[in-house]
């Protein structure tokens, strides 16, 4: 189970020592929203057939045809998991 499972895990299953406490359930809730947003990435129509605009607004050339083939899993900018859009 990953850490965001566990997470999750225990929102929905909030432990009886903590039920004085709502402020830190809310605060489990941002961060689980804050790891789940992704960062979209699609082609740049910069001439070069490798290259992307990633959500937070950088230019990326990842080397291969498509991000799949790159290995790429976060972006290297904002952190975020990479999401690819196809126009
Ligand atoms: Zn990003």
């Amino acid at each position: 189970m990953s850490e965001l499972e566990k997470m999750k895990e225990m929102l929905e299953d909030w432990p009886e020592t903590f039920k004085e406490r709502p402020e830190l359930k809310s605060l489990l809730a941002q961060a689980i929203a804050e790891l789940e947003k992704e960062c979209e990435w699609q082609k740049n129509d910069s001439g070069h057939i490798d290259e992307y605009l990633t959500g937070c607004f950088q230019g990326f050339r990842v080397g291969h045809l498509d991000i799949q083939r790159s290995g790429y899993v976060f972006c290297p900018y904002c952190g975020r998991k990479i999401k690819e859009v196809k126009q």
